[in-house]
């Protein structure tokens, strides 16, 4: 299945910020949104960033609280991988896997088009797996 195909059903929604705002804010907003990542952008069309839980933990680890005052540029990940809508979710789940990042901004003509995140490649691979399963049984009780 391509990510295109992925985003139809979930859809083009990303939340994001910008890259002044506060680690308090960025906090507020994974949480109102029950998201785990953050696309940093000025504009809502092209990235600067990208911001995850786990950036926000690692900073809290090493700096303690004070870091919540502090901007989101501070902490966030410049070198964004990001992913066509063109390109299949089997090797996005390699791509996720190789770089140890379970959120991926979708790019199309350079203008962010969406988010995926392992929880969506998961729920697509099982959700092909089970079409198959249902084929092969049809296909063996047809016979
Ligand atoms: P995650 O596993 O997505 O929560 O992110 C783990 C680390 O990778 C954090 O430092 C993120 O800022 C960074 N990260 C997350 N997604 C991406 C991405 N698409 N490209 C580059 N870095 C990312």
């Amino acid at each position: 299945m391509r990510i295109s195909s992925l985003l139809e059903s979930k859809g083009s929604v990303v939340v994001t910020i910008g890259a002044d705002a506060t680690v308090a804010e960025a906090v507020a907003e994974l949480e109102n949104h029950r998201i785990g990542a953050l696309v940093v952008s000025a504009d809502g069309v092209h990235i600067d960033g990208i911001v995850s839980e786990r950036d926000v933990v690692r900073a809290l680890g090493h700096s303690g609280g004070d870091v919540l005052d502090h901007s989101v540029r501070s902490i966030m990940t410049t070198e964004v991988v990001c992913v066509s809508p063109d390109a299949e979710v089997e090797s996005l789940s390699a791509t996720m896997t190789d770089h140890r990042i379970r959120h991926v901004p979708v790019l199309e003509d350079g203008v962010l088009a969406g988010l995926v995140s392992i929880g969506d490649v998961v729920k697509s691979r099982i959700g092909e797996l089970e079409k198959d399963r249902k084929e092969l049984v049809e296909y063996i009780t047809a016979r």
